[in-house]
């Protein structure tokens, strides 16, 4: 999978993708990030990527000669042009396994009071936000969107399995974690996970599962496909009740 920022600030962008897990993924091939710099797409002695607002209002706005003229030298056929923009859908895990299934990403970052018009109308196939709030550029959205998006590329994590049992992965929040050492500052890692018992450690991590959503994001578990017994379980939450020591 191939995907390219275009931002007028690729040195905010260009260490986050060197590091860890992202840059583990790049330098075995698993992904082809690039980043291009949208003022090499700018004309004239000054390569003015912004100007001001028609109709006044105060505050700059990225020119759309050069985000045209940057998608117009990336693209492939099977490229995907997406604006980051607050406007925009809002990502989540399930757009991300949506995204990660297209062979090209173009992420086109914007900055200051925004983008011309043109580039949403005419430009871009998608516009995605990444939460309801504003931020300066579109430079860590697009960071955003490639992490999550290389992640779920086959081979970019190192255990299998590990990205089905994860939050959002099945519609609910992850359960608990624990790694060693077994007791720490008073607390004991649950029994169960010591058992060995691999069937009880699956419902025991669906229980918590359940009930740490149910606890903090109730609003996930509408969506959710839940079993009759998984079902029974909520019941005994709204009446009060503890997660059942399973
Ligand atoms: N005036 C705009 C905000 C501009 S912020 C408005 O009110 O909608 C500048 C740029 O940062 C945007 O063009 C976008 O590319 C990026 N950006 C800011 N917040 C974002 C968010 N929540 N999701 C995605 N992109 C965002």
């Amino acid at each position: 999978m191939r995907i390219d920022i275009v931002t007028l600030f690729p040195a905010m962008v260009e260490p986050v993708l060197g590091e860890s897990m992202l840059g583990r993924a790049r330098r075995r091939g698993v992904v082809d990030i690039r980043v291009a710099n949208l003022r090499d797409y700018a004309d004239g002695k000054h390569r003015i990527t912004d100007d001001y607002q028609f109709g006044g209002g105060g505050g700059m706005v990225l020119k759309p000669e050069p985000l045209f003229a940057a998608v117009e030298n990336l693209r492939t056929p099977g490229a995907r042009v997406i604006l980051m923009d607050p406007r925009g859908r809002t990502f989540t895990q399930a757009v991300a396994r949506e995204l990660a299934r297209v062979e090209h990403l173009i992420l086109l970052a914007g900055r200051y009071e925004g983008v011309d018009e043109r580039v949403s109308e005419q430009l871009a196939d998608d516009a995605i936000s990444i939460g309801d709030y504003v931020l300066t550029g579109g430079e860590l959205p697009a960071l955003v969107i490639a992490d999550a998006v290389t992640r779920l590329q086959p081979g970019a994590l190192g255990a299998e399995g590990a990205a089905e049992r994860e939050s959002f992965a099945s519609g609910l929040l992850e359960p608990p974690q624990y790694t060693r050492p077994e007791e720490f500052r008073g607390e004991r890692v649950p029994a169960v996970l010591l058992s060995g018992d691999h069937a009880r450690i699956t419902r025991w991590r669906r229980a918590q599962a359940l009930w740490r959503t149910w606890r903090s994001r109730p609003d996930l578990l509408r969506h959710a496909a839940l079993s009759v017994e998984e079902q029974r379980l909520v019941e005994r939450f709204e009446r009060g009740e503890a997660v059942p020591d399973i």
